[in-house]
């Protein structure tokens, strides 16, 4: 499914900064949209944004853990993650949740019955 894309909210240009001029949006190469594997959730880490939450201000860093798309593929069924709470990230900020790749929910696997 194509989505917009979350880096540059769909206007296929970014500032890398406020006193800089608009470049081409390095996510989705300026198209505005992204291909996203269904079925999709808004990324929990940067809250849909694109963006790497408290990068230093005014650089735009793409978000690890969506690479800047703003959502991520996370298939049925899921649950929130228990390590984060759905954050997706640690306690600190900067760093994406490694239980859930900072998607917030993790996918439960069938095979094995403890969620983990
Ligand atoms: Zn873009
Ligand atoms: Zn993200
Ligand atoms: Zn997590």
């Amino acid at each position: 499914m194509l989505h917009k894309c979350g880096f540059c909210q769909g206007r296929g240009e970014v500032r890398r900064s406020f006193k800089l001029p608009f470049s081409t949006c390095q996510v989705c190469s300026g198209k505005g949209t992204v291909y996203v594997e269904e079925p999709v959730i808004t990324c929990a880490f940067c809250e849909g944004t694109g963006m790497q939450p408290n990068a230093y201000p005014y650089a735009l860093l793409t978000c690890h853990a969506c690479r800047g798309k703003g959502v991520v593929t996370l298939k049925e069924p899921n649950v929130l993650c228990p390590d984060c709470l759905g954050r997706g990230r640690v306690i600190d900020g900067r760093v994406y949740c490694l239980t859930c790749k900072g998607k917030g929910r993790v996918e439960v696997k069938k095979e094995c019955g403890v969620i983990r």
